[in-house]
């Protein structure tokens, strides 16, 4: 049996979790959920999984919730609970799930206690580089990752890495595929959240519409994989059927296919090196439409060839393009900036950032503080 921390449990991959968790009643065991301020949708969760604990981040939620919740749960609140209930010395395997850098310190928690640790929260590794890598290989945690397609890559290189000559990470194109660039000045938070084939989160699903999400996903590749920028490539796949390729000397080409549900990468997390069922439906491609792909608009998401740029610059560049995008998003979802001002802002902040070196997480939190205060004025400033 298993103990497993979800962290970010009301959100969508923490729900698809207790999805698949769900299927195996005697192999896992609920013992952690957190949230950030949501104690209503926690309530059920108690109601149906009673953990051991919850944490919920902000203190009056942890009030709400502990006014009704069922009997022996001990329910803790702040940011630093996060941690505790990461590094719980009966904690086994810890779902990362929270969205944005706020996971970045129980991700970093759970790696240095030497957990399984389950990583959806890629701006953790966006962030920490090459910091939680080597904690990991330090405390021997296992970082398995969650984001579809690197669960796809880490699927195909199961056999080792030796001959790989690159990877290519699919996207959807997300709901502005088809849209001409030049009415893209003009779409709503509403369309950006309309994603064609996943149903996420709104900062995600914002990211998969300006392409910032593929291009956090080939930054997690060059630290998860330890990949040159130029070995990651990304291909356009509207189906979301093929999660990625790898390439290998021999001219073979490896990947994963899967109906596009995140409960197979999260199963597979779970199960890692076997598998076991998901509760995802059977592909069947003779009903599938036809696949296809194509290069990226990058003229036209300028996103991603930023987060590339970040990535070649290295040191605190990847920090700074996260920490603006966050604050970019979240001004976008308020209404305070259009859809085109996203990339903006983040272009504008990376000019601006002073180069530094981010040796101890305490420097990637602070980057992270500087980057976000400088994306602020960059906005108040009317771009
Ligand atoms: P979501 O918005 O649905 O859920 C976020 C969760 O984090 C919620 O439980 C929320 O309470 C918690 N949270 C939010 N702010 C917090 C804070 N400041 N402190 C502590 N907790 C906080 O997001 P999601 O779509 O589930 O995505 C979660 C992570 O997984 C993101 O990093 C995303 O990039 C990654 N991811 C998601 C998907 C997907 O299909 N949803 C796919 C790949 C990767
Ligand atoms: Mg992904």
């Amino acid at each position: 049996m298993k103990n497993v921390a979800i962290l970010g449990a009301t959100g969508s991959i923490g729900v698809n979790t207790l999805d698949v968790l769900s299927h195996h009643p005697n192999k896992y065991n609920v013992f952690a959920l957190s949230a950030n301020d949501s104690w209503r949708k926690m309530h059920e969760l108690c109601l149906k999984y009673t953990p051991e604990f919850v944490v919920m981040v902000n203190a009056d939620a942890a009030e709400s919730l502990r006014k009704i919740a069922p009997e022996g749960i001990t329910i803790l609140h702040g940011e630093n609970a996060l941690s505790d209930i990461a590094s719980h010395q009966k904690t086994d395997f810890v779902m990362a799930a929270i969205v944005g850098s706020a996971g970045m310190s129980s991700t970093f928690a759970a790696v240095s206690s030497g957990k399984r640790v389950m990583l959806a929260n890629k701006e953790s590794l966006v962030l920490g580089g090459n910091l939680l890598i080597d904690a990991a290989k330090e405390s021997g945690a296992e970082l398995i990752p969650v984001d579809s397609e690197h669960s796809a890559i880490f699927q195909c290189l199961q056999g080792g890495k030796e001959g790989l000559s690159k990877i290519q990470l699919t996207a959807s194109g997300g709901p502005f595929l088809k849209t001409q660039a030049d009415a893209l000045c003009r779409v709503t938070p509403k369309q950006a959240c309309n994603h064609p084939n996943w149903k996420m989160g709104k900062k995600i699903s914002v990211d998969s519409a300006t392409m910032m999400n593929k291009g956090l996903e080939v930054i997690e590749a060059h630290f998860l994989f330890q990949l040159e920028p130029s070995q990651i490539e990304v291909v356009i796949h509207p189906q979301s059927i093929i999660h990625s390729f790898v390439y290998f000397d021999d001219g073979s080409v490896l990947s994963q296919l899967g109906l596009p549900d995140m409960r197979s990468a999260i199963s597979y997390a779970l199960s890692y090196p076997s598998r076991h069922i998901s509760g995802v439906d059977k592909l069947d491609l003779t009903k599938q439409e036809s696949l296809e792909f194509f290069s990226p608009d990058m003229n036209k998401f300028k996103c991603l060839g930023l987060a590339y740029e970040a990535l070649i610059q290295g040191k605190n560049a990847p920090g700074t393009l996260n920490a603006a995008n966050e604050v970019a998003v979240e001004a976008f979802l308020n209404k305070k900036i259009g859809f085109l001002d996203i990339s903006t802002t983040i272009e504008k902040t990376l000019d601006i950032a002073p180069d530094s070196i981010l040796d101890t997480l305490a420097s990637v939190v602070e980057n992270d503080r500087v980057s976000r205060q400088i994306a602020l004025s960059v906005i108040e400033s009317g771009l």
